[in-house]
């Protein structure tokens, strides 16, 4: 049956992506359009629209997407990076399954746009 979430569909295995971790949990993968010299993307495989969609129950798989991603940017070589989620429309949110934006290897500024 086809999905019709983006993000599902690239855990799937029905729309291409290129992989930087997965276990039974958790997908991380890079941005198609990267906005730093690494920028990549750590979901739940678990649909969630997103953090405000998150229940209690959630917060131990949400805790690993950010751990998985802190751990991610070091073993691409970024110590210091922005750990980004967006929660709808109006703070930018594009996609409708809770994402993790991790991005570094640039010096960033304050506040977002
Ligand atoms: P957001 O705007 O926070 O919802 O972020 C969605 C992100 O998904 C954007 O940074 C997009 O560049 C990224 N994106 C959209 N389609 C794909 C795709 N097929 N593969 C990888 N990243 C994607
Ligand atoms: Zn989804």
């Amino acid at each position: 049956m086809n999905n019709p979430c983006l993000f599902c569909r690239i855990i799937n295995g029905e729309i291409p992506a290129e992989k930087l971790y997965e276990d039974e949990e958790i997908f991380a993968f890079r941005d198609i359009s990267p906005q730093a010299p690494t920028h990549f993307l750590v979901i739940p495989k678990k649909h969630l629209s997103g953090p405000g969609a998150m229940a209690s129950e959630d917060e131990t798989l949400i805790g690993k997407v950010v751990r998985i991603g802190a751990q991610l940017a070091r073993e691409n070589g970024v110590e210091q990076c922005r750990l980004v989620m967006n929660n709808g429309a109006e703070a930018g949110q594009t996609v409708f399954h809770l994402h993790l934006h991790v991005l570094g290897g640039r010096a960033m500024s304050w506040p977002p746009g």
